[in-house]
Formats: C-alpha cells, structure tokens, sequence
C-alpha cells in the first residue's frame, strides 16, 4: 500500500530524529509518569482544597516527597495564575536548590527553562516578562521586590520552602508576608517545611492549619565512631573506601562536609586513592554540591550512576534537604557545618565551623533511607549525639549582622524595628550595633532616618558595604576617577568560586611581579583579561577559570549599571593623568569608606582588630593572600593598617581580601568620626 512506500523511502538520518522524537515522547511520558509515584500525589485534591480554604497553609513532609517541584505545578493546574495575569513565587535559601528546581520543573512541564518556568537569583535572572508563571527565586530576591510592591502585587501565591532552614531573610519575609495578608485576601502563602517546627509557623500565623503529607522512609541503621575523631575528612574518605570495597555496588555514598574547600581537597584525596588502587576496585564518581558551584557542574549530581560504578556526593548541608538526590544508600556525616557568627560587641561576622544540631544529623541520617534501607555512619560519638548536640540549628537572625537586613525595613518604612513581627526577635545590642554602624557608613543620619544615600545603597544588588565603595568612588573628591576600577575590583570580590585554574601562586606569578594587595592583583587579572578583549585563550595562557571571569563581568555589567540608573557615572571618568599611586591611594580610600569597620592594626608582632572595644582580637593574613607573600615571604616591611574583607575561623583567625593602608591620614579623612582619635593621639 502507500503508507508501506512511504514508509520505505525514510532515509536513515530522518529515521534517527524520528527515533529520537519517539524516545523523547517517551521520556516525557515516563516524566508525567513518574510525577503521580511521588507521595505527594495522592494528596493532591485534599492540599489543594485545604489551600483555597485557607489563606496561609504549613506543608509539611519528608524531602523528596515532591513539595518543591509538584505544588507549584498543582496550584498552576488549578488555576491560580489565571492564564499568565499572576505567578507563583517559590523561594528557596540557596542559588543552587533555586536553579536546580526550575531546571528540573520546566522538564517536567516540557517547557524551555526561562519561559513557562524560570528562576530569578542574584545577578541571574532567568525569567520572561508577562510569561513565566512559575518562578524559583532565592528567598532574598523576593524581600527586594518588597522595594519596588510592598503587596508583591504580581503573585497570587507564595511558596516560602525550606523555612526550617530559619534564614535571615526567610524570617523577614513571613514578617512582611504577615503585614500583606489583610491587605491581599486573595493572596495564598503555601510554607513548606521538612522537620517538626511547623508548629512554630503555625502559632506565628495565627494558628493556621498544618497540612501533614505522610512519606514513605526505610529503616536506616546509624553506626558511631567509639573515640571522637580528630580529623573528620580523613575519617571519611576512609569511611568511603570501606564501604566502597565492602558492600555491594547498588548504591551511592552522600558525605555531608562543610565547605567549597574542604569538598574540593576530598575529591582530589579520594581520586588519587582511588587511581592509586586501579582496577582492584570498581570505578568511583566523585561529584561535589555546594552553594557556589556554578551551575553547569550542578547537574552532575543528578546523573544516573553507570553500572559498574558508584558515586560519592560530597555535600555541604545543602543535601541535608533542599536537594533530593535518587539512589543514595550511604550517608558518612562529619557531623559539622559552617556557619556565620556575629558578635554584636565587636561588630565582627566570623565564618565558624560548628556542631550541627541533632535535627540536621537526623535529617542528613534520613537521606540514606529513601530507596530502600541504608546506613548511616557518624563520624562522631553516641555520647556527644545525646550530651552534646543542640536540638535545633539557630536561627540565622539571631548569628548574623543586621545592617542589611535593618536597612531595608527602614527604606520600607518600617521604622518601629521592635515591634516588628520575627519570629525570634534580634537582642537589642544586635540592632543597636547595626544602626550604629549604618549611621557610620552615612546610610543613617544622627536621628536614625534613612537618608538619601541609604537609599541608594538599598537600590544596588550588592550588600550597602560594597555600594558606599560604589559611591564614594563616583562622587568624593579623595577618589576622582576610580569608578571604574572600583567596578571591577567589586566584582571580582563578589565572586566565591575560585578564579585560578590551578596553582594560584604560579597564576600569580605569570600575571604580575610586583603587587600590593589583593584587591589590586584582581584589578589586574581584571584589566588584563579586558585588554585580550575578554580571550578565553588569555584565561588558558594564565591558568584563570574562563567561566568564572565571565560571571564577574556580568556581576560588573549590573552594577555598572546601577550606578548609570543612580547617575554616579561620568562625574569623573578617567585616570589617565593620575600615576599609579594616586591609583591606590583612590581606590583604598573608596574602600576605607564603605568598610571602616573591617580594618586591623599591627602591634608588636602581629595585627589585631581594632573599633571601639578595647583589646581586639589577634588575628593572622591567610596565607593566600598576595600581603601574606609580602610580608612573610618577600620580607617586606608591614604596614600599620590593613583592610580585610573576610574573617574567617578555622585553626585560627584568618583574614582575607587584604588591602594595607599604606597612609594613617586616610583613615581620618575617610571615616573621621571613627578614626578621629588617631590624628589627636599623635598630637
Ligand atoms: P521535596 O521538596 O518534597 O523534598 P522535591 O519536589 O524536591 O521533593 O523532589 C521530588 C522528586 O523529584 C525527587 O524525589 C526526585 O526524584 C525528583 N527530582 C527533584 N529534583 C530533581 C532534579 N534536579 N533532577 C532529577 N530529579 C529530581
Ligand atoms: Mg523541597
């Protein structure tokens, strides 16, 4: 018959898309097959009932359960968005749970990521005007909506996910969210947590209801270390080999660590170990997740495992719950996590490694026992599971400096901070100290009003520290004509990954000779990779991360812009009459004014932080830092003040991001009010 003919005349290449079109279709099928396994399905038309009967609803479930990526579909499917007049906003603590959803989702609905489904993080907005319905977004992206519509009047529901994870601005937004419920009944606010303080949400919301969807978890048997271990990462690496050489293949390995660094030298450890051993044991695939891996390598971690291999995840908390990943049997927990720390009284945010709570270790112990039973091997003693771990993670409102946070209430006029709806309310000392230190930066004026200048520095999408360094560069006199510079020395700061390719002193070494602080070298890697016209081929001849210089010059591009927006440009753009030294002087000077609280002063043999408490904290140049070379090995002579942009605390307290002050007067001129008294102790 015809249709035979036809049938025979399809040439071998049309056969191939015609075989790929009908896998695809498959694997659609297979992917809206897949969504009604999810425990969360059957309790589909009850959720969405409670939902419209209420205005705010606590969802609460196992993770992997399918709250993230299927109630936003369900409220789409109900017609909550009425076509594409009003979307549905989901946050999320973390870029990469944000972007890794929205990826996933537009799978499943079938759509182009950045369409129908989007995502909206900062310096990456991944949406479209009057189309995207479904938007992940961090949950601090949507408290800076409140800037520009204090009733997030495009939303017809919000979904706060992972509130247990109490972050800062997480806890914020319910505050602000509570205020908009009166003013917006028809607004729904969907709160989904993973662990048992829904309660607390509830009582905060006046009692709502709790919506409790029942998961499916295998038993999961928990093994402890009998001697408290002195070094966890190499208790698990050996923990992974154990269970790689001994148990059956099925079944990946999660190692919960704590940070980019310590995850990237356990990969390195653990693939050399294993390349040493060859053949004798069964392939390893190692795949990192942290919150600043870029996100082209985030995906790997979702890839069906090959036969004959295993794979090891090595995790911050990230996969403690935001992040479901299929087929993980094994859990080693280090039974750590980076947290910040503030101090109020010294005004100081340290990075500090700490003991999680009981219930992230139960949470992380929880991962293993999704596909079938697991194991869980703590890397820590029963004895401290039972005597020593807190209950509960605390709240990060309660650990963190509030200058940003106290900043944008003021320019959303609420001006009555203590009667402001937190959850946990901050100590007085801690909102006292942050106003006192937005009135140092000028954000404030001597009454506690936002001024001009506050204002500003809420518009820019970077932290008020960064936009008064901003400002300063366009407009003081001291700085003429380094805006530029600025830019891009902001930018490189803002970027976490790290942009050396390999060896950083060697990547040094090939760029320049002769560099004075950090924040020069990264003008330098900045304005030479420029002038190559932005070459990858300079990136590979200078052992700098390609991908990574670009994401600074869109990081740069945005706040180049801002600074257009807020015409802080053409005041003074060139230099080229300036030398170099008046280059430094400029730039230092633009960075004393928005960070004079980050500066440490030398006395006798090292430096210690200085501000209005007497008795600072001694505190030592992290040895990656081109001063430390200075110092230490070069044999240069230290100057007397150094700036830092990051304290952090490991063995000891480390800093980072080191600009010397190389003249005292600076200081005064700058931040007077601050460093007033050095020019009258001299006298
Ligand atoms: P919950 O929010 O309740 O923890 P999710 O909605 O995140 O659950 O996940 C539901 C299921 O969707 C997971 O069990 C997993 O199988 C699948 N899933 C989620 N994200 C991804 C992804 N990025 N890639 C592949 N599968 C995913
Ligand atoms: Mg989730």
């Amino acid at each position: 018959s015809e249709t035979e003919e036809v049938e025979e005349e399809v040439f071998p290449e049309e056969q191939k898309l015609l075989d790929s079109l009908e896998k695809e279709e498959n694997r659609i099928l297979s992917v809206k097959e897949s969504r009604k396994l999810l425990p969360v399905y059957q309790y589909r038309d009850k959720l969405m009932k409670a939902v419209k009967e209420n205005q705010v609803l606590i969802v609460v479930g196992e993770t992997g359960s399918g709250k993230t990526t299927q109630l936003p579909q369900y409220l789409f499917e109900d017609g909550y968005t009425q076509g594409n007049k009003f979307q549905i906003a989901v946050t999320q603590p973390r870029r990469v749970a944000a972007t890794s959803v929205a990826t996933r989702v537009s799978d499943e609905m079938n759509v182009v990521l950045g369409k129908e489904v989007g995502y909206s993080i900062r310096f990456d907005d991944k949406t479209t005007p009057n189309k995207t319905i479904i938007k992940y977004m961090t949950d601090g992206m949507l408290l800076r909506e409140f800037l520009t519509d204090s009733k997030l009047s495009a939303y017809s529901c919000i979904m706060i996910d992972e509130a247990h994870e109490r972050t800062l601005a997480t806890d914020i937004l319910l505050g602000l969210l509570k205020g908009v419920l009166d003013q917006r009944k028809e607004l729904r606010i969907l709160i989904s947590s993973a662990t048992m303080n829904a309660k607390r949400f509830s009582e905060f919301f006046n009692n709502c209801p709790i919506f409790n969807i029942p998961g499916r978890r295998f038993p999961v048997d928990i093994h402890y270390t009998l001697q408290p271990e002195g070094n966890y990462i190499s208790a698990a690496i050996t923990t992974v080999f154990q269970i790689h050489t001994t148990q059956a293949l099925k079944g990946d390995i999660l190692v919960f660590l704590t940070g980019q660094e310590e995850i990237e030298t356990t990969k390195e450890k653990i693939e050399q170990i294993s390349a040493k051993l060859g053949s004798r044991i069964p392939q390893l695939i190692v795949t990192p997740i942290y919150a600043n891996l870029p996100n082209e390598q985030q995906l790997a971690i979702f890839q069906k495992t090959p036969d004959n291999c295993r794979k090891v995840v090595l995790a911050t908390n990230i996969a403690e719950t935001s992040l479901t990943i299929d087929g993980i049997k094994y859990v080693i927990d280090s039974g750590y996590v980076k947290e910040n720390s503030y101090v109020p009284s010294t005004g100081m945010t340290q990075l500090v490694t700490v003991a999680c709570s009981k219930a992230s270790t139960d949470q992380r112990a929880g991962r293993a026992g999704r596909v079938g039973p697991g194991k869980c091997f703590r890397l820590f003693t029963k004895w401290s599971y039972e005597n020593e771990l807190e209950q509960m993670p605390k709240a990060e409102i309660l650990r963190t400096n509030l200058s940003n946070t106290v900043l944008l209430l003021l320019s959303l006029d609420v001006t009555d901070l203590l009667n402001f709806p937190f959850m946990d309310k901050p100590s007085i000392s801690a909102l006292t100290k942050s106003l006192e230190s937005l009135y140092i930066l000028g954000a404030l004026d001597s009454k506690g009003k936002i001024t001009e200048l506050g204002k500003m520095m809420c518009e820019f999408p970077c932290e008020p520290e960064f936009a008064k360094v901003l400002h300063t560069a366009a407009t003081h006199k001291k700085c003429i004509g380094v805006l530029q510079e600025c830019l891009s020395i902001v930018a490189m700061l803002h970027e976490t990954t790290s942009i050396f390719a390999g060896n950083k002193k060697e990547a040094v070494a090939a760029i320049t000779s002769d560099i004075g602080s950090d924040h020069l070298l990264y003008l330098e890697i900045y304005n030479q990779w420029r002038d190559s016209n932005y070459s990858r081929t300079w990136c590979l001849d200078h052992k700098i991360q390609f991908k990574t210089m670009c994401r600074v010059r869109n990081v740069r591009d945005q706040l180049f812009k801002c600074c257009k927006k807020l015409k802080l440009t053409n005041i003074h753009e060139s230099t080229s009459t300036a030398n170099d030294n008046d280059v430094i002087s400029r730039i230092t000077c633009a960075f004393i004014s928005g960070f004079p609280m980050n500066i440490v002063q030398l006395e006798n043999a090292g430096y210690k932080t200085i501000g209005k408490s007497k008795g600072g904290i001694s505190v030592n140049l992290h040895p990656s830092s081109v001063v430390f070379q200075n110092y230490k090995v070069n044999a240069q002579k230290p100057d007397k003040f150094i700036l830092y942009q990051q304290l952090i605390l490991t063995s000891k307290e480390f800093i980072r991001g080191c600009l010397p002050i190389l003249q005292e007067n600076w200081l005064v001129e700058m931040v007077p009010h601050m460093f007033g008294h050095l020019s009258r102790d001299k006298l």
